[in-house]
Parts: structure tokens; C-alpha cells; sequence
């Protein structure tokens, strides 16, 4: 089972569990007090769990190299720095939306000089 897989299970877990607290409004477990308020706390908690679990899917698992735009899985690059140049590493999704000037700029460098 992976990390993410991991995230989302504990948060549906989370989510029913806080919505059994809500509807059956029980007060006490074990003799301690259990306002419903925990119920409450407890699905905010697990669509947190959720929506972080979703967001390691997609936006964070590939980082690009500004400089020489090669592409890396994030986990394997705990720094975020480029293995190959050092650059700072960022977001491979929206990269071409926050550097338009890039786009269509994909080829090698050197076969740019090439006649
Ligand atoms: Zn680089």
C-alpha cells in the first residue's frame, strides 16, 4: 500500500467515522463525554486527509528543471535541485503557464546551432 493510499483510507475512515459520531449523537465513550463537535472535527480532518492525498497524485509527483527542463519524479529529489545543473526544481503541471516564454522551446539546446 502506498503512502497516498495510505492518506486516502485514513480520511474516509476518518469521514464515516466523524458522520456515525454526528448521527447517532452518543455522549459518552467509556464513560468520557463525546461532544458532537468531535464528529464534526473528525470529517474535517479525514476531507483534509483526502484532498492532500489527492493533491500527492497529481500537482507534486513531477518536478522540472527551469534550466534544463528535464523532468524528475518529486520523491526522488527530496532538495529540489537539479541533479544535473543544481537550478532550483519546480511543479512540472502549470510549468509552461508560468513561463510562456518556453513554450515550443523543447528541443535540445545544441541541435538549435546545428545548419
Ligand atoms: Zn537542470
Amino acid at each position: 500500500m502506498s503512502r497516498r493510499t495510505g492518506f486516502l483510507l485514513a480520511g474516509f475512515i476518518f469521514i464515516a467515522g466523524g458522520f456515525l459520531f454526528v448521527r447517532t449523537r452518543f455522549d459518552y465513550i467509556h464513560g468520557y463525554p463525546v461532544p458532537c463537535l468531535a464528529g464534526t472535527l473528525m470529517i474535517i480532518l479525514g476531507i483534509a486527509e483526502v484532498l492532500y492525498a489527492v493533491m500527492m497524485k497529481g500537482d507534486n509527483r513531477l518536478t522540472i528543471c527551469a534550466t534544463c527542463r528535464d523532468v524528475f519524479e518529486t520523491l526522488k529529489v527530496p532538495d529540489r535541485k537539479c541533479p544535473k545543473c543544481g537550478a532550483d526544481l519546480e511543479p512540472l503541471k502549470g510549468f509552461y503557464d508560468r513561463h510562456p516564454e518556453l513554450r515550443g522551446d523543447t528541443e535540445p539546446r545544441g541541435r538549435k546551432q546545428d545548419p
